[in-house]
Order: structure tokens, then sequence, then C-alpha cells
């Protein structure tokens, strides 16, 4: 009945975690839910009400147009040169997305043909292998090591592979490994991207979302970066807007002429109040970043300290919503999640979920109030690992 790219998928490895989440909620034991991450804050209230005023224009009751309004585009374009001192032109080099994961899995019919190489992390998000499989594409791995601090060695990967690859992956602020990098790694991609004519598609969502004085760079912010790429972002996890479905790819427009044109055919833009919103979000007041920020980091420095005084090795980390931790030896991820559910009602992510690289780490998120996180670490400190 399906077709053979549905079986290409790799399967579902949450199932059991899953399904004994739902038992124990049944049984009406407290689960605390760390594996998920989507913020639990609101959108805040100005970029509501824009969208609720839109709403009520019939001018937006229509289709919308392929590329986003111009307005929204602009207001992208403002934001980075604003935020990461980048210029882009609003007509070329900003396309509107249903958020940045309907980009990610659409670029790869864009730029793969059957067959072609994908450079793709692992661990990572899912969709970039994922949507690599639907496309026909081959995924080839680029394992992120805790030794490179989770960046890809480029001198390690396959030559064969490097010659044959057409797209790269990457994605810093990372999920789930919550790694950083500095300017200078973007600067080595784009070397290694002109070297080895590879077009790099950088996901970055969590590039507001920094600690303790670090500012996440963009992939753009490098002299060439826009010759040999485009940067997914999203509104997302900045704005607390996961549900809006808003995002926007940016750089590189002859690949962004490529995937819109993809997207001509698939879907019909984004709803215009929801644009408006967008537009509301990046030009109106930033505070309600800023308070959120203040809100993940207290969580942080809580979750932590939980994990340590409950035995676990972690890193503090400097940007994203995520705690990469190891698990304890002996354990593999699944087991070691299966174990944290039945004995303590909290629920993290098994690393092996984002590929094979992950396995040994568990991925805890900041999504849910402080008074649950610490809930969470005294009954992990109980549980005596
Ligand atoms: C959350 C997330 C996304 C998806 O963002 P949307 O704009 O909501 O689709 C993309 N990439 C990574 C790495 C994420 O963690």
């Amino acid at each position: 009945m399906y077709a053979k790219r549905i079986s290409s998928l790799p399967p579902y490895l949450f199932a059991e975690i899953d399904k004994r989440k739902k038992e124990a909620r049944k049984k009406g034991i407290d689960i605390i839910d760390l594996s998920i991450g989507d913020p639990d804050l609101p959108t805040p209230p100005h970029i509501v009400e824009a969208a609720c005023r839109a709403a009520k224009d019939p001018l937006n009751h229509r289709y919308p147009s392929y590329e986003g309004m111009l307005s929204f585009r602009e207001a992208v374009a403002a934001w980075y040169n604003r935020r990461k001192h980048i210029s882009l032109d609003a007509e070329d080099e900003v396309l509107t997305l249903i958020g940045s994961k309907e980009g990610i899995a659409h670029s790869t019919f864009a730029f793969l043909d059957h067959g072609d190489i994908a450079l793709v992390p692992d661990p990572a998000y899912p969709a970039y292998k994922n949507a690599t499989l639907l496309a026909n594409g081959i995924p080839h791995s680029v394992p992120l090591t805790e030794e490179n601090e989770f960046t890809p060695d480029l001198e390690s990967i396959d030559k064969e592979a490097v010659r044959k690859a057409k797209i790269m992956f990457l994605n810093y602020p990372n999920n789930p490994t919550a790694a950083a990098v500095e300017k200078s790694f973007f600067k080595e991609i784009v070397d290694f991207a002109r070297d080895h004519d590879i077009a790099i598609l950088h996901d970055n969502p969590y590039s507001e979302l920094t600690f303790d004085g670090y500012e996440a760079p963009s992939f753009l912010a490098v002299d060439g970066a826009k010759d040999v790429g485009i940067e997914f972002n999203s509104l997302s996890k900045t704005y607390n807007m996961t549900g809006w479905r808003i995002g926007y790819a940016i750089g590189n427009s002859d690949l962004l002429k490529g995937l819109r044109l993809v997207k001509t055919n698939v879907d019909s833009g984004v709803f215009q109040a929801v644009q408006a919103a967008g537009i509301a979000a990046l030009t109106g007041p930033q505070g309600g970043v800023k308070a959120n920020l203040a809100v993940y980091k207290e969580r942080r420095d809580i979750l932590f300290d939980g994990l340590k005084s409950a035995g676990m090795e972690v890193k503090k980390p400097k940007a994203t919503f995520y705690l990469w931790a190891k698990v304890p030896s002996g354990f593999l991820s699944i087991r070691f999640s299966l174990l944290l559910l039945d004995r303590a009602g909290v629920v993290v992510t098994p690393g092996i979920g984002f590929g094979d690289a992950g396995e040994g780490f568990v991925r805890f998120s900041l999504c849910v109030s402080k008074e649950r996180i610490k809930e969470a670490c005294e009954r992990l400190e109980r549980l005596d690992i």
C-alpha cells in the first residue's frame, strides 16, 4: 500500500515510552514531562493582538503570496540587521515558511535527486535525515562527538561522501546536545562548502535562546556564507510561537528560489494574520524575549545543580532549552529513560532517538515550571543512580 519511501523512515523509537507514560498517567501517577521541546510560556500579548486585528480584515482572508508578505520579509531583514548585523534583500534573500520544519523538509526536494547524498549530523533534529529519505536522497551520518564538543570533524568525513554530497545540514545552537559555536566554526564550514561544492542548510531556531553573555552567531555572518548556503530561523522558540507555524529561510537567493519553486507546488503560504503576528513579534517590544531568558536561565541552573546532585554527568549549556546528560554506565538510553519514568515519573528523551551517535545520552528540556523541575530533581536524587 505504501510507497517505499515511507518504509525507509526509521521506526518510531519512543512508542514504548509513550505507552508507559500514558499508562502511568491513567493510574494517576504524577508525571513530570521533561521530554518536550515546546515553550510552556504564552506568546506575548501584543503579538496575539496584532493577529486578532489582522484576522478581522477581509484582505487577509484570501490566499497569501507564496513567498510571504513583503512587509513580513522586510521585518525579518530588519531584525537580522539589528540582531546579527547581516544585511538581507527582503525581496530575494528572505522566504517565509510555515514554520522552519516545513522549509527544512521541502528543501531536500529542491536540492536532492534520487540517490544524492546529504551530510546529516548525528545526533540531530530528526527532520534532516527523514526529509532526505522522503526525497529519496541518502543521508550520510556525520557524528557529533563529545571530544569535538558536538561539532563535526570535517576531515574525518568519508571522502567519497564529501565528493558526492550536495547539501549539508547544521544546527547551532544545537538540539539535542545544546552545543554552541563561535563564528570561526562557520568560517571553516564556508571553506569546506566552497571547496566541495556543497550547499549548507543551517538551522538556527535557538539563535536568541542564549545565556551568560554568549551570543549565537548566524551562519551568514561569515564572508562568503551567502554564496554557499541558507539559514532557517523561526519565531517558534524566540517568541513562544510554536503553534502559530511561522518561520523563514534567508541567504543565497538561488537556493531560496529552488525552495520557493517546490513550495509553490505544495502549499499556498502562511495566513496573513499570522504574518502580521510575526511582524509584531520581530518589530515590536523585545522585553518578552529577555523575560523568557531569565525564566529559562533559572530553570537551567536548578536542573543543572539537581542533575549534578543526583550524580549525573552533564554540562551547563550556553544556549537552547535543553540539557544533554550522560546516562550512567551500563545503561542504554532507552532503558535509562524507562527507569526514570517507572521509578521517578520523570520523562526524558533517549539520545538514540536523535541518531545512533546519541546513544549514551538523554535530553532534558526546560519547558516546565521551576517548581516541577525542582520536584523532578528531588525524585532523581532519591533514586540514587
Ligand atoms: C524546534 C525546532 C525546529 C522547528 O521549528 P518550527 O519553526 O516550529 O518548525 C527546527 N529545528 C530545530 C533544531 C528545532 O529544535
